[in-house]
């Protein structure tokens, strides 16, 4: 088999059994990013040298016999939200472009300490907020399955760089469907976990009670192992959770004899795509089939969770957002006329009027010229539902429609171990086609949102393809901490089907 297509489990072992070295899998998966990153556009930084000299590091420490980590060799790409001292982090936002963070984000180090060797930092929604990449900074990611459509976002490089085989494994981040819906438009293998599961320190905030790291991955079994290096208690993320991090590799070989899934009739509903809807239907059929018994389940509040998490998240983000002031880093606007001109007669009248002074001119010029329109959106709706008069009927009302729509899910899980259902509304979409309406765009959420609202666990992964030949996604969400039951399901089903094995035709 070709060193691309070897999964993250056998690259590792084969590195630590010595048939291959280190070096020689960077070099293969770097030498594919040369090639495709051009075209593809997943990558906003590529760390060749870095990474090279790690993987060095890690051959001649083999060969001294020293121990290695778990994740020896093993190429990996991270989100470019996450902090990494060695290289650039700009949230895709010229707010932050060059901006260089003083400390690697927890799953960083904890990445590194496992000996994983990170090859560089991918593309995404500018600041996380959107389904398709197209509000990057730096230009939109290709769906490696079809050129002229989006590999969903926000996590959109992370997904589309393992759909080419460009690393074997990313790390993206989930807000509202940023890992599970990419992931499922490119046809691979996406864990939101747990909200707490895995530490937050390092990633920067969208929208804090919501956001969560996860692997992507071309398969559940490659997802449990990187789970087992980045999942755990941080002292330094207040939200993180102490619950001991479980064997997840070791936990996949179990049947699903009598595993019972929940089926949503409101997922089937309007706006859900036709050939969409038989995948998923196909993928329930195969659970079936392998033991598991499917059942119907209300989420009687599941229709309010666009409008819920577009209020909550915005709020959020308007708060987490207010430190890109140009004061303390990223963008800072040139000093303008009215401040040059100042004589001492005081800061409103030297400034040009609109502005009460030079450093509230610097702020708000330095937001206007770093932002992009969808990040201002975003502020814009989370300060307008934040303010005095608006407070009670938007954010407060939101937070105990949240609060409903959890207890859906916690009553739902009194019948069932997991719910099922699709990813999202269509499979991967025409770049261009929802940039103009950001109501539709947000509309792509709508089978994602509610995990993060409940703070519970989801996975996506391939479970068919359309008569075009994109990827159609299926999501299995879970309770609190069923991390090791949604790898375990994901799992025996990719062990019964081969929709997760197929690759995109690109230039070998
Ligand atoms: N598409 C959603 C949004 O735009 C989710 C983003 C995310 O999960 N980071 O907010």
């Amino acid at each position: 088999m070709q060193l691309l297509e070897l999964s993250a489990v056998d690259l590792v072992t084969a590195i630590r059994q010595g048939d291959i070295t280190a070096v020689q899998v960077a070099e293969r998966f770097l030498d594919r990013i040369e090639k495709l990153n051009g075209p593809i556009n997943a990558f906003l930084n590529v760390d060749r040298e870095g990474a090279l000299s790690r993987a060095a590091d890690i051959d001649a420490r083999r060969k001294a016999g020293k121990p290695l980590g778990p994740l020896a060799g093993l190429p990996i790409a991270v989100k470019d939200a996450l902090c990494t001292a060695d290289q650039p982090t700009t949230c895709a936002s010229k707010m932050l472009a060059g901006f260089r963070p003083p400390y690697d984000a927890d799953v960083v180090s904890r990445l590194r300490q496992a000996d994983a060797v990170i090859v560089g930092k991918t593309n995404m929604d500018e600041f996380a907020m959107g389904g398709s990449n197209e509000n990057s900074a730096f230009g939109p990611v290709k769906n490696p399955w079809d050129f002229t459509r989006a590999p969903g976002g926000s996590s959109g490089g992370s997904a589309a760089c393992v759909a080419a085989d460009m690393a074997p494994v990313a790390i993206g981040s989930d807000t509202g469907g940023s890992i599970r819906q990419p992931a499922g438009l490119c046809g691979i293998t996406g864990l939101k976990p747990t909200y707490g599961r895995v530490s937050r320190r390092g990633l920067v905030a969208f929208a804090s009670s919501l956001d969560q790291i996860g692997p992507m991955t071309r398969s559940a079994a490659d997802a449990a192992l990187v789970m087992e290096t980045i999942a755990g208690h941080d002292r330094g993320d207040a939200t993180s959770l102490a619950d001991a991090v479980p064997r997840y590799t070791s936990m996949l070989e179990q049947p699903l004899t009598g595993l019972r899934i929940g089926r949503v009739a409101e997922h089937f509903g309007p706006g859900l795509d036709s050939e969409v809807a038989r995948g998923v239907e196909e993928a329930f059929a195969a659970f079936k089939a392998a033991g598991a018994t499917i059942h119907d389940v209300e989420l009687p509040h599941a229709k309010y969770g666009i409008t819920t998490y577009y209020l909550v998240a915005p709020c959020e983000a308007s708060s987490n957002l207010a430190r890109y002031d140009g004061a303390h880093y990223g963008h800072r606007a040139e000093p303008g006329r009215g401040h040059r001109a100042e004589t001492g007669r005081g800061h409103q009248a030297a400034s040009s009027g609109e502005f009460e002074s030079p450093l509230v001119e610097m702020y708000c010029r330095s937001r206007a010229e770093g932002f992009g329109p969808e990040v201002k959106r975003r502020i814009m709706l989370g300060t307008y539902a934040l303010s005095s008069g608006y407070y009670d009927a938007y954010y407060a009302k939101a937070l105990r429609v949240r609060r409903l729509i959890r207890q859906d899910y916690l009553d739902a899980f009194q019948s069932v171990d997991l719910i099922g259902g699709p990813v999202s509304p269509t499979a991967a979409f025409p770049l261009g086609e929802k940039t103009s309406d950001p109501l539709a765009m947000y509309l792509v959420d709508m089978y994602t949102v509610g995990t993060n609202l409940a703070g519970i666990g989801g996975i996506s992964f391939p479970c068919g393809f359309t008569k075009g030949g994109l990827p159609i996604g299926f999501q299995l969400q879970g309770p609190a901490l069923s991390e090791p039951l949604l790898l375990r399901a994901t799992d025996r089903y990719q062990q019964l089907t081969d929709w997760h094995r197929r690759r995109p035709k690109l230039p070998a």
